[in-house]
């Protein structure tokens, strides 16, 4: 009667199953984590070879609950934890945050590819951070994510 797909529990349902409540206020992931503790769980349409998509990966826990309990995350922000428990799936205790650089640019300023290209010549010839902020009016910590690769993160240590 019932196909594979049926049998799959929603999401929530198999979401909610996975928590203990702390009294400290946190909800503890007690399904699978990743590497760097974070919950995981199988996406709606499954994982592995019944799944839909074949290529499915894991969706990561806070993030469901975040989308389940709050509200669709802002594109390109990530979630973070106010409990500092990666573990932790409590709605109340995540909080989407923009990525690095948009906040270093303090608006919605995109420079142009000309300025970006100016920063990373500059840099070549040996400029400082500093001289490259004076020069272009960029902020000398976005001139740094210009120059220093564009997909690498930045360390967020010490920002806390
Ligand atoms: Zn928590």
């Amino acid at each position: 009667m019932s196909s594979k797909l049926q049998r799959r529990e929603p999401l929530q349902k198999r979401f909610e199953k996975k928590i203990r409540k702390d009294p400290s206020g946190c909800w503890f992931w007690i399904g699978a984590l990743n590497g760097a503790d974070y919950g995981i769980i199988a996406p709606p349409g499954g994982l592995g070879k019944t799944a839909i998509n074949k290529h499915a990966r894991p969706l990561l826990a806070h993030r469901v609950s975040y989308e389940l309990y709050v509200g669709s995350i802002p594109t390109g922000c990530y979630i973070d934890h106010l409990c500092r428990q990666p573990s932790c799936v409590n709605p109340q205790h995540l909080e989407p945050v923009p990525p690095v650089q948009n906040c270093l640019r303090g608006s919605r300023t995109k420079w142009s590819d000309t300025k970006v290209s100016e920063c990373r010549r500059f840099r070549t010839e040996g400029r400082t951070l500093f001289e490259i902020q004076d020069i272009t009016g960029i902020p000398h910590q976005t001139v740094w994510t210009y120059v220093s690769g564009s997909r690498r993160r930045i360390p967020l240590a010490g920002v806390r």
